[in-house]
């Protein structure tokens, strides 16, 4: 018998650094890879086909159908995620450490002890639908990137695989033999404050000839990859000092600059994949009401509101964000910490007591559609009778339910 195979990809673990760097001319980076669904596949068993070929008789007896198993993942307490934003890398060891620059190497070992921890990625857009799963035992984690793309944070090689010399090239690598680790990063770019270094020579990236060509390769590559990116404003404003009519230029001529390089790649199909996120940049927001309502208010170039506001400089006051399954989830202030020794210690010591999600099985009629909800909703039931499930969150596929004083029902 069969059972459902999930795909995990990487989230990452996203550092937030409250200072982001201001207006550089520098070298950038790349892009992010694409958002992953969980895949269950349903297997029914044929048990009856033997039988039947054995008997000759035209009048075969109608075999009773057996239930089909279906995969669940089960949150018996809400998920708690930290957070990390990191900022640029450095493969250069004279390079010196600042709030937004980290020597790769200690980027590798912030990453393997997490991996040890027991923390896997998951992705913005998952982490947002609640549907936050993980290998059973691991906890989730993500991982974002402020003031992308830089090509310290992402770059190819000229055959097109992501270079190790780079932050998330790495980390691509690492997952790719670590698969539990999964592979998820957001990228919150400013695409109006700098080039992309598009030739590495010796140990660094330069401005060369076709920079916006390479640039919107790395992009793709990302997004294919689960490196998604999202809008961190044209040119890292400070909202505080912005007036209102800006707001809404820096987000959207930032949402244009990105969909005019997946148009340069002639990947046009992949608009259709962005989000509308925000990172505030240095972690501000408007001064006044006004401000912060027009930002709340921005739409982008394909008519999605804004979903979520990411913040940032939780490093001071460390803490895990909120599943939206909680009450007090609140999308529009998404705590961000910065990747500082304190918050990595806060985050591999909370580990052991975070907590997991369980995988189940369910039994659906053979007859029922695998996004039958009543259905589903049957079988949870049941299944938490016979105790083969406790209650809580059960999510099948893309569909989630509360199983909760005896009550099962769909979440929305
Ligand atoms: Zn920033």
């Amino acid at each position: 018998m069969n059972r459902t195979d999930v795909l995990f990809t990487i989230s990452a673990i996203l550092i937030v650094i409250a200072a982001c760097t201001s207006v550089e001319l520098n070298v950038m980076d790349t892009p992010e890879p694409i958002p992953d669904k969980l895949v269950v596949t349903i297997e029914t068993k044929n048990a009856f086909a033997e039988e039947v070929d054995q008997t000759p008789t035209p009048m075969a007896a109608t075999a009773v159908p057996e239930p089909q198993i279906i995969e669940a993942f089960v949150w018996h307490e809400n998920p708690q995620i930290p957070i990390l934003n990191f900022h640029r890398f450095t493969p250069r060891l004279i390079d010196g450490e600042t709030g937004t620059l980290m020597q790769l190497t200690k980027f590798k070992a912030i990453i393997q002890g997490l991996y040890d921890a027991g923390y896997s990625l998951i992705s913005l857009r998952d982490y947002l639908d609640g549907r936050i799963v993980v290998p059973e035992g691991r906890k989730p984690l993500i991982l974002s990137i402020d003031d992308a793309y830089f090509a310290n944070q992402l770059s190819l090689n000229e055959d097109g695989t992501p270079s190790d010399k780079s932050g998330v090239g790495w980390l691509y690598d690492f997952s790719q033999k670590k698969p539990d680790f999964g592979f998820h990063v957001a990228m919150f770019a400013n695409f109006g404050d700098k080039y992309y270094g598009n030739v590495f020579r010796y140990d660094w990236w330069y401005l060369g000839e076709g920079w916006e060509d390479d640039f919107a390769k790395t992009i793709v590559w990302g997004m294919e990859h689960n490196v998604m990116p999202y809008n961190h404003l044209w040119r890292h404003p400070d909202l505080e000092q912005l007036a209102d009519k800006d707001i809404l230029m820096q987000a959207q001529k930032n949402d244009e600059a990105l969909r005019g390089y997946l148009q340069r790649a002639e990947r046009g199909d992949l608009i259709a994949w962005l989000d509308n996120f925000i990172a505030l940049p240095y972690g501000k927001w408007p001064l006044y009401e006004s401000g912060v309502n027009t930002l709340l208010s921005y739409i982008d170039p394909e008519g999605k509101p804004l979903e979520a506001v990411f913040e940032a400089g939780y490093e001071y006051k460390p803490m895990m964000a909120l599943s939206p399954f909680d009450e007090e989830f609140d999308a529009f202030h998404i705590p961000r910490m910065a990747p500082v020794d304190r918050v990595v210690e806060f985050v591999l010591e909370n580990a052991e007591n975070l907590p997991s999600n369980l995988r189940c099985l369910l039994e659906l009629p053979a007859v029922a559609g695998a996004r039958d909800e009543e259905a589903l909703i049957s079988a949870i039931e049941l299944a938490i009778k016979k105790k083969n499930c406790p209650q809580g969150i059960f999510i099948v596929d893309e569909l989630i339910f509360v199983a909760r004083d005896g009550t099962v029902f769909l979440w929305e």
